[in-house]
């Protein structure tokens, strides 16, 4: 039985475009992060090399609060285009 502690940081890949849905700013990485030992459960972040790294030390409390940070600020823009 595996003992690995989620979430896991599984590794990244390089993009050449996109936006970090951390922080917005351009995004420089996919990185897949296990949240169980559900291989279906893995989520997948484009994110800039800071936050990367912060995904990689396991600052986790604070990696999420950025990325829910993110969405929402993303649905009230959402929101705010689709006023007539
Ligand atoms: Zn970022």
């Amino acid at each position: 039985m595996s003992r690995r502690k989620y979430p896991f940081y599984a590794g990244a890949s390089k993009v050449e475009s996109g936006i970090c849905e951390a922080c917005g700013n351009g995004a420089a990485w996919a990185v897949t992060i296990q949240v169980s030992w559900f291989r279906g459960d893995d989520d997948m972040f484009l994110l800039c090399e800071p936050d990367r790294r912060m995904a990689m030390d396991k600052q986790w409390k604070d990696f999420y609060t950025k990325i829910k940070t993110q969405r929402r600020l993303k649905r009230e823009a959402g929101l705010t285009k689709a006023q007539p």
